[in-house]
Parts: structure tokens; C-alpha cells; sequence
């Protein structure tokens, strides 16, 4: 179940930056289609792992005729009309204007949800419009920059009540294809160093001349004989030479960049390791389902390099406890050292992506564990677990079928590591479902 966002407010507040920066795709960057009038739009808008569609009013000013009162009477009505959940936008530069206190009043009519979403905020220039804005009686505002991604944590929060409990998987590109890889990190880490070091060599294939096709979005790479193809995420935002310096990546370029890829290396710098932020973007991709390598930069810079993969392992199974064996590569984009490595290690991690395991092979394995470990009373329940299967890779996914429609979380924690030691699915996420049933064959309700 998702829900439908509109996003309405005066013109230039910055309604469609916010919309192509929640719909934002890689390899369709949002244009206007010809032929479809701009008061349609309507895309699918996700941040994180929550996904929704997003209703754009802002062409109604367009292509609406007569008074701004009546325009802004159609795009409320629109939004009362098809969306779930109103957010409304006020440009925090300018402050509040007669006309949103005018939208507010329509508003506040409306028995829809409403977010109040001040924007341009980023650096504190909105600091004024911020606390002025309670005035409007829709609640909190919440601050956000639309054209520089600052806030959307704070929007996903709000948003996130909005959801229904199944949060929606996105699909990789293509299966079968050559291995997609995204690099990210946060700046400075040498996520450029590294890219200029692989895209450097004449390995390099890119361009018509080669016969390989390189849209804006990948440049296709081969190591060892593989097929790969790098997530360009400077190309992301237009299209640049390859060889030009990669742009400072945003929040929502790397969530873009993670999901368009298989699988993702997390580039950490060895003089700072595991910085919040850094613990941010391996989360983001543990929680977009990704396979991931993390990789280990400025190497040359370490002295005692035994005793740091050990502690950097240590305080990374804190960060991360549901991922468990995350492959860690040390290497130096400057000094070109052990980028053969990284990619093995990327190959190694898509193969584990992708594991299926047969039926009996889990149900025989499910077995031994539930007789390791009987589960506990779930209030005062006595829990049955009955059968597993999975469902889908990339990542392995699977439903258990129990007699109660929750399974503790320490005994699915069990079940996890059991499956991750079992079955070698080291450092890739894994995801259980629980669903309650009598006899998995009874209804085929699976
Ligand atoms: P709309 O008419 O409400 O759809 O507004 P637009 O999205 O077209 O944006 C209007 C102007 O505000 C454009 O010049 C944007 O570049 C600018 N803008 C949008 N978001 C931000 C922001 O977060 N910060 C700043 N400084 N400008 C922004
Ligand atoms: P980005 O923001 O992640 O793209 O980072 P850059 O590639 O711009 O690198 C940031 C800084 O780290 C630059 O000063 C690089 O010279 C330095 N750097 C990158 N890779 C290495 C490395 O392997 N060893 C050392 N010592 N410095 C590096």
C-alpha cells in the first residue's frame, strides 16, 4: 500500500524542484512529455525506503486561466480530491505571503493530512520564515531544501505514518545483465580518486567507437574478462564527461545511485572510518537491500593495518548487527592498490545476492534450529513455526509460516544468523517475513 502526496503552494516556492527530487530516476530525469499538460503530473516518489506517488499542482498555474484565487481554488480541490496527504510549500526565503495565508485558510478546510514544508532552507535563511510560519495553523513546519536535499530525513518522519507496513522493494535494472556497481560515500572520502584511478586505464570502454553504449548513467567497465558497468553519478545530474572531477554527491544522489545499482561500495576514509555519516549510507543500502563491499580508502595512510581491519570490523557489526561479514577491501585510489580486489570482492557479493535455496534444503535446516531452540510463549502463545521458503532474491528474501501472525524479533534474529551461517550468506541483507498459517498448502495463499 502506498499513498499519494500532493505537493500544492504559490508559484516559485519550489514545488517542482521538490517533485523532481522525489521522483528523480536516473534515466529519466523528469521532462515534461510533450503532449501531456503539465497539471498532470504524477510520478512515483520514494525517499529512502518509503515510496509513494506525488502529485505536482504547479502546472495549474500554467494551465489554468483567470484569477490566482481560482488557480489556487483548482490545485486545492485537486489535491482534496486525489491525494492522501497535502503538503503544503512556502518559500522560507521570502517569508510568508498574504497568498499562503490565503492557501492555509482553503487548507485548513480540507480533511486531508497536511505537512507544512518551508523551503529554500538550507544555511539558515529561512531561520525567520521557520518560526513565523506556526502562525499558519497547519502545525510544524518542517525545513527542508529542495534543490540541495536537506530535510528529507525530517520529511521521510513525517511522512513515513502515511505508509502501509510493506515497504516497497525496488527491482534492480536487469537480471543477467552486466554487474551494475554504485560507488558512494560522503565527501572526501576519494570517491573521485578512486573512479578516475579505474576510469584512468585503457580498459576503459566507453563511447559508439567501442561498440558499448554509455548513456548518462553507467560507464561500462571490464575487469578480468566481467562485464560491469559504474553508476556515473556526476552523469546522474547532467550529462558529464567521465572524466571531469565527480560533483559532491547529495543524499538523494547516492539513494539514487544505490538504487540503480546491484551492488554498492560504501568508500570510507581510513584517517575518519565510521563517521555517522558513514554509518548513514551503509544503512541506506543494508535498507534498499543491496549487496555491499565496503572499501576501505587511503590505505597508504595506515600504520598498523592488522589491528585496524579488526577493530574497524568490531565497531562496524555495532553499526550494522543485521548484516553480518560485510567483505572490507583496503585499498588507495591514489595509489592504485587493490582495485582488482574491490572488484572480486563486488562479483563475490552480487553471487551471494543472488543465492537461491531450495525448499527442503531450508525446511530440514529450519527443523534443526527449531529444535536447538524451542521459541517462547508469545503472550502466553505457544508459538509454532511450521515452514520456510524464499520467496525471491536480491536479496534473499523468504516467508516463514507460523500459527501466530508475529514472530519474536531475538528468535527471527536467530533464524537470520542461522540462515547467514548455513547457507553463507555472508554481507548481504536478508529479509523474513512472517505469515500466519495453519498449512502452507492448504490455500495457497503464498
Ligand atoms: P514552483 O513554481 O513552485 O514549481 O517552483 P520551482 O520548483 O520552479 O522553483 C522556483 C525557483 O526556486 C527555482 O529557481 C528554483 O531553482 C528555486 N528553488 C527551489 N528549491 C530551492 C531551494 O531549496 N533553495 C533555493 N535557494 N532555491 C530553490
Ligand atoms: P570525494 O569527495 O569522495 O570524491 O573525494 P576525492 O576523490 O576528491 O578525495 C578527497 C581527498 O582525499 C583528496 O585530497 C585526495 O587526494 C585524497 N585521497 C583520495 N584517495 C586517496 C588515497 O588513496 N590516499 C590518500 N592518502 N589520499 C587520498
Amino acid at each position: 500500500m502506498t499513498f499519494t502526496l500532493a505537493i500544492i503552494g504559490r508559484p516559485n516556492v519550489g514545488k517542482s524542484t521538490l517533485f523532481n527530487r522525489l521522483t528523480g530516476k536516473p534515466h529519466a530525469l523528469v521532462h515534461d512529455a510533450p503532449g501531456v499538460t503539465r497539471d498532470r503530473r504524477e510520478g512515483a516518489g520514494r525517499i529512502a525506503d518509503l515510496a509513494f506517488s506525488v502529485m505536482d499542482t504547479a502546472g495549474i498555474d500554467a494551465a489554468e486561466k483567470g484569477s490566482l484565487q481560482s488557480r489556487m481554488t483548482a490545485q486545492t480541490m485537486r489535491a482534496s480530491q486525489d491525494a492522501d496527504v497535502i503538503l503544503m510549500m512556502v518559500d522560507g526565503r521570502t517569508g510568508i505571503t498574504p497568498v499562503d495565508e490565503e492557501f492555509a485558510k482553503l487548507l485548513r478546510k480540507s480533511k486531508k493530512p497536511l505537512l507544512l514544508v518551508v523551503n529554500k532552507a538550507e544555511g539558515k535563511a529561512a531561520r525567520a520564515t521557520i518560526l513565523d510560519a506556526h502562525r499558519l495553523g497547519l502545525g510544524d513546519p518542517i525545513a527542508i531544501s529542495a534543490e540541495h536535499g536537506e530535510g528529507m530525513g525530517d520529511l521521510y518522519d513525517a511522512l513515513q505514518p502515511f505508509a502501509g507496513d510493506a515497504p516497497v522493494e525496488e527491482i534492480p535494472p536487469e537480471e543477467g545483465g552486466p554487474l551494475t556497481i554504485a560507488i558512494v560515500g560522503r565527501p572526501n572520502v576519494g570517491k573521485s580518486t578512486l573512479l578516475n584511478a579505474i576510469l584512468g586505464e585503457e580498459r576503459v570502454l566507453t563511447g559508439p567507437e567501442a561498440g558499448i553504449t554509455r548513456d548518462s548513467i553507467t560507464v561500462a567497465y571490464s575487469h578480468e574478462g566481467k562485464d560491469m558497468r559504474l553508476v556515473d553519478t556526476a552523469g546522474m545530474r547532467k550529462k558529464a564527461n567521465v572524466n571531469e572531477k565527480l560533483e559532491k554527491m547529495s543524499v538523494a544522489d547516492t539513494l539514487r545511485a544505490v538504487q540503480y545499482a546491484q551492488v554498492v561500495v560504501v568508500v570510507m576514509d581510513a584517517e575518519q572510518p565510521l563517521e555517522k555519516q558513514d554509518n548513514a549510507i551503509a544503512a541506506l543500502v543494508e535498507s534498499e537491500g543491496r549487496a555491499m563491499v565496503i572499501a576501505i580508502n587511503k590505505w597508504d595512510t595506515v600504520k598498523e593495518k592488522d589491528a585496524f581491519i579488526k577493530a574497524f570490523r568490531q565497531r562496524f557489526e555495532k553499526v550494522l548487527p543485521q548484516i553480518k561479514g560485510v567483505p572490507v577491501v583496503p585499498i588507495s585510489g591514489e595509489k592504485n592498490y587493490n582495485i582488482g580486489k574491490l572488484f572480486n570482492a563486488c562479483f563475490e557479493a552480487y553471487s551471494i545476492w543472488n543465492t537461491r535455496i531450495g525448499t527442503g534444503e531450508l525446511n530440514r535446516w529450519l527443523e534443526a534450529m527449531l529444535e536447538a531452540h524451542t521459541p517462547q510463549l508469545v503472550s502466553g502463545r505457544r508459538l509454532k513455526i511450521r515452514y520456510i521458503t524464499q520467496k525471491s532474491a536480491r536479496p534473499p528474501s523468504f516467508v516463514l509460516f507460523s500459527n501466530l501472525k508475529e514472530v519474536p524479533e531475538n528468535y527471527l534474529r536467530y533464524l537470520v544468523n542461522g540462515l547467514r551461517e548455513r547457507f553463507a550468506l555472508q554481507g548481504v541483507p536478508i529479509r523474513i517475513a512472517v505469515k500466519k498459517n495453519k498449512n502452507p498448502y492448504a490455500d495457497g495463499d503464498s
